[in-house]
This record gives C-alpha cells, structure tokens and sequence, in this order.
C-alpha cells in the first residue's frame, strides 16, 4: 500500500504540474463520476491545489467542485507529458486529467468522489487531518502541541501508532516513523504519557526535515512511482541511507547494537529501533 509520504510526494508532484491551469480533457471510467461530470463538466475549470489526506489524494477545481481518489492498495497517479507513452495499459485506467502540457492518470484505484467544499466538511470517509509536516504554515511548535494534546487524551496510545496517525499530524509514512523515533531517541513502544516536551519537538523537528528532504529528492521525477528513494543519513551510498528502518539484526549506526523490529498497533506495522539509543522508559 503507498505510505503517506508518498500520496504527498504524488499530491506535490500533481500540484507543481496542474495547478493554475484548465482542465481540456477529462475522462473516467467510474460512472458515478462520469455522470456527474455530464450535469457539471470539469473541462474548463482550473485546477486550484492538489492535497494528500492520510490515504486520499484531494484534487480542488474552481467554482467548489473536488475530485477525492483513495489509493486503496494498488491504486496510483501517474503524470505524463502530454502525449508520452503510459506506462500501465489503458484498461487500468480510472481517471485521466489533462490540462496543456501535463496528462495525470489515475491507474487502479477504486473509490473516486466528487466532492463540495460543504459535502468534503461532512465526509466521515476523508480524514480531517493534523497539521501537515510539509505545509509552509506548519511549525514545530504546532507539531509539538498536536502530540501534546492528543498525548493528553491518549496517555497510553503507542508513539509509533501516533507518529502514523494523520489525524494528529499529516505527512509521516511507516519508514520515517522509525527513522523519526530514532533521531529523537525514543523508544517507539514507549507510552505517549512518558514522552517529555523536549521528546515531542526533537521527533517533530526530525518529522519536518526528513520529509522536507525527501519531497526535495524526489522533486526532479516526472513520474510518480512508489520506489522514491528516501535518504534520512547524510551518507550517499543507497545502502546507508536510513538508521533502522529495514535494518533488523545490522549494527545500529551510531552506537553498534543490534536494530530490533517488532510489530506495532492494530496494523501491525513493522517498526524499527535501536534498544540502546532509544531505551525503554516507562
Ligand atoms: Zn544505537
């Protein structure tokens, strides 16, 4: 299933490339949409902004009309220059959007909505999500006061489960969790109530920075894959990239102990983390 980080990656790469411009071809084959589109047409409107929201990919056209897609499992957007090969067989397609130079497909997905800004308000189905890591607005300070007060709420909810809920803070995908936990030296089964201030802004901090990194190492893609490299280490080699994430049973990068994964919350997703660098507290 595409992380969170990555519906960000597509949902920025969607914006630098629609958004401003007017729709001169739209096409689907999901046929709520399709008829919808009949009584009140996208082609002609302009694509306002693009947003990523836990699981759903947010596409707003002027005059209050908003397409939301789930990515479910397999489903993708890809982008392409207008007139470039895809690169997945047409009878895959769900959605197309074409706006002058740039043609975003949507692959395999299979829950599309069009949306007001009022019926969005109302949706239970798309979260209303947290502060989002990459806005320009967000700021470890408000990073910082979302775990705060959900840690309130939730004494005894799993950091790891809690850096992945997108209705506390938007953007955090299952690699930079770990990845985000080790920088702040917490131990990710730790329980939100034995988490100190300082604790909450250095894995906000970490949150803000990874993300920002890797949205920047992946802005240069012209398609939207699920295989972006993602760099939390300085090192270059893509083998040092990350501290933990996937390195169970390798010497931790900074202090040699062996990495430990467990898996974590309902999900069970696997989590990663140093025993020495991020102790237990309880
Ligand atoms: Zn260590």
């Amino acid at each position: 299933m595409p992380e969170g980080d990555t519906i960000y990656r597509t949902a920025r790469t969607l914006q630098k490339a629609l958004a401003g411009k007017a729709v001169t071809v739209f096409e689907t084959g999901f046929a709520k949409i399709a008829s919808a589109n009949d009584d009140k047409p996208v082609v002609g409107r302009v694509v306002e902004k693009v947003e990523a929201r836990g699981k759903w990919c947010l596409i707003f056209f002027s005059d209050d009309l908003i397409l939301a897609t789930h990515m479910l499992m397999s489903g993708s957007w890809h982008l392409y220059r207008t007139g470039e090969r895809w690169k997945l067989p047409r009878s895959k397609m769900r959605v197309v959007i074409t706006c002058a130079d740039f043609q975003a497909v949507l692959f395999n997905a299979q829950v599309a909505e069009f949306h007001t800004e009022r019926s969005l308000a109302r949706s239970s189905q798309v979260p209303k999500l947290g502060p989002d890591v990459l806005a320009n607005t967000f700021s470890i300070a408000a990073g910082a006061q979302a775990l705060q007060k959900y840690a309130k709420q939730h004494p005894e909810a799993e950091v790891g489960v809690v850096l992945l809920n997108q209705r506390v803070m938007a953007g955090l995908g299952n690699v930079y969790k770990s990845e985000v936990a080790f920088a702040a030296g917490v131990n990710p089964f730790r329980k939100m109530s034995t988490l100190t201030p300082r604790e909450m802004e250095k894995m906000v901090e970490a949150a803000q920075r990874y993300m920002k990194a890797n949205v920047a190492s992946g802005a240069s893609e012209g398609i939207v894959t699920y295989t972006g490299m993602r760099r939390t280490t300085r090192a270059m080699d893509q083998g040092a990239r990350l501290w933990v994430y996937r390195r169970q049973g390798q010497e931790c990068r900074r202090c040699g102990a062996a990495v430990q994964m467990r898996k974590q919350g309902t999900q069970a997703r696997s989590t990663y983390w140093c025993p020495e660098c991020q102790p237990w507290v309880e």
